[in-house]
């Protein structure tokens, strides 16, 4: 009996081992569905060159955020004349309105109103040059310099490059008289750095108050990367999501006095343990419900042969690839809400009691979970706790809905950086950060966030930091691919 149990135990066994190799070997990356026919970004005669210039004067324009003491809002208006002089066939094609106070909208109305428009995003504004970095700059931040084939300065990757390569592949269509079929919609927020509160937000609203639901958004907020941390290879990543944005204020009063009798919890002490008890709180992780499980499988065949078995065989092995990955912190931002507690502030001396203690407690909201839903496990956490109170420090941001990768336009943007970037497979990925994308999830079908051009970690310090440049390279890629996406998307 025994025998025939084992014997029944091996034959499963062999079943399950059997299955498993031939699923791995037999797994393949889905294809995104029906890959268009795409105009091909390679065929277009442009002048690189006078296009890279371009994007030198536009970074002269230091139009910073506007808020409290910086920016300049002349800094706009004259970076806005200058759009208008740059790009007169675009300028004269498509209808231009000023939403916001310094943002911009753009109509290039297409000749078929049934279908809906496409909506492409950049920013104008750019992040400060703090004066305690502006010496590591190995150039004028705002000069706008040529030079090692890249164009440097503030705002050439973030966002300058995608507003003028977009502008620069309007005008190209645009003087050769092409017109869209649908029409092609260009939204150019002036406060993205700072939340976009005034900029795209009133626009989303303007667009959503005149009827208009988009095909798609294409935004900044993911790129290719020359150096993936799961393959250690190329991937493009296109942004189907962003994490939402949440900042709780834990706050702890206690009885004020003579530390030297002191009551058994001060408003330190209970301070403490309530950020401990947040800060492990149990929190959801999993590759479902955001864009993790799509992306290992978009990049299984580039992915290790241990890894690749976990993915091709999720049934089985899911949770332990989830383990697997639960000692990368990126995947594990990726899989789950974090918890960040940031700031800590009480007492002002070493011998006072303090009447209070207050704490703040970062979180980045997955799609999965809502704020409300955070906020209730955070006070759960510290329920007991005498003195303590939680809420949120200004209103929390939820993550985005999570757009789809099965859709037409994620297709057509596929195959375009298949045909810019052919050794990069293309995988969803989810934006930590915070873009305007977040603004229009109401006022189009889907929201994707992607730049196409491929970038190194060194590249990406250039973001918010020192020594910001774009390959020519780089710029030209992006300038193809929007040349590709209007037309395939819009003129035929
Ligand atoms: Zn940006």
């Amino acid at each position: 009996m025994v025998r025939l149990i084992v014997a029944a135990l091996a034959a499963a066994l062999a079943a399950v081992a059997g299955i498993v190799g031939y699923r791995t070997v037999t797994f393949a990356a889905p294809p995104p569905p029906a890959a268009p026919a795409i105009a091909d970004p390679a065929a277009y005669s442009l002048d690189v060159g006078a296009a890279a210039l371009n994007l030198s004067e536009a970074i002269r324009f230091r139009t910073i955020s506007i808020a409290d003491s910086a920016g300049d809002p002349a800094q706009f208006t004259q970076f806005q004349a200058w759009m208008q002089a740059r790009y007169p066939a675009f300028h004269a094609a498509a209808k231009r309105e000023i939403v916001g106070g310094l943002s911009l909208l753009y109509t290039w109305e297409g000749s078929d109103q049934g279908q809906p428009p496409l909506l492409l995003l950049a920013h104008q504004d750019v992040v400060p040059v703090p004066d305690d970095t502006r010496g590591a700059w190995s150039v004028d931040p705002f000069a706008g310099l040529i030079k090692s084939d890249a164009i440097w300065g503030r705002g050439a990757i973030d966002d300058k490059a995608s507003l003028v390569a977009l502008l620069e592949a309007a005008e190209f269509l645009a003087a050769q008289g092409r017109r869209p079929t649908r029409t092609i919609l260009f939204a150019f927020g002036h406060d993205e750095e700072i939340g976009g509160g005034e900029g795209a937000q009133a626009i989303a609203a303007e667009l959503v108050r005149r009827g208009v639901r988009a095909w798609f958004v294409l935004d900044e907020g993911m790129a290719a990367l020359a150096e993936h941390p799961l393959t250690g290879g190329p991937a493009s990543m296109i942004g189907i999501a962003e994490k939402g944005f949440a900042t709780l204020r834990v706050r702890a009063v206690g009885q004020p006095g003579h530390s030297s009798m002191p009551p058994p919890q001060t408003a330190v002490s209970s301070l403490a343990q309530a950020v401990t008890r947040i800060h492990s709180m149990p929190i959801e992780r999993g590759l479902e419900g955001g864009p993790a499980l799509a992306m290992m499988r978009a990049l299984s065949p580039q992915l290790p042969l241990t890894t690749r078995v976990a993915v091709s065989n999720e049934w089985l092995l899911g949770p332990l690839l989830q383990s697997r990955m639960a000692d990368n912190r990126a995947a594990l931002a990726l899989m789950g809400t974090t918890v960040a507690p940031t700031m800590i502030d009480g007492g002002v001396r070493p011998n006072v009691l303090p009447g209070e203690a207050i704490a703040m407690i970062n979180f980045r909201l997955h799609p999965r979970d809502t704020a409300e839903q955070v906020l209730a496990r955070a006070r759960e956490a510290v329920a007991g706790l005498e003195g303590v109170t939680v809420e949120w420090d200004e209103p929390p941001l939820d993550a985005s809905p999570v757009s789809s990768t099965t859709s037409s336009s994620y297709a057509l943007l596929a195959a375009l950086s298949r045909a810019i970037l052919p050794d990069a497979p293309v995988a969803p990925g989810l934006v930590v950060g915070g873009t305007d994308a977040r603004h229009y999830s109401e006022a189009a079908e889907n929201v994707y966030r992607f730049a196409p051009i491929l970038v190194t970690d060194e590249d990406l310090k250039g973001l918010h930091g020192i020594d910001e440049r774009l390959s020519t390279a780089n710029f030209e890629r992006m300038i193809r691919f929007y040349l590709g996406l209007m037309e395939t998307g819009a003129m035929q």
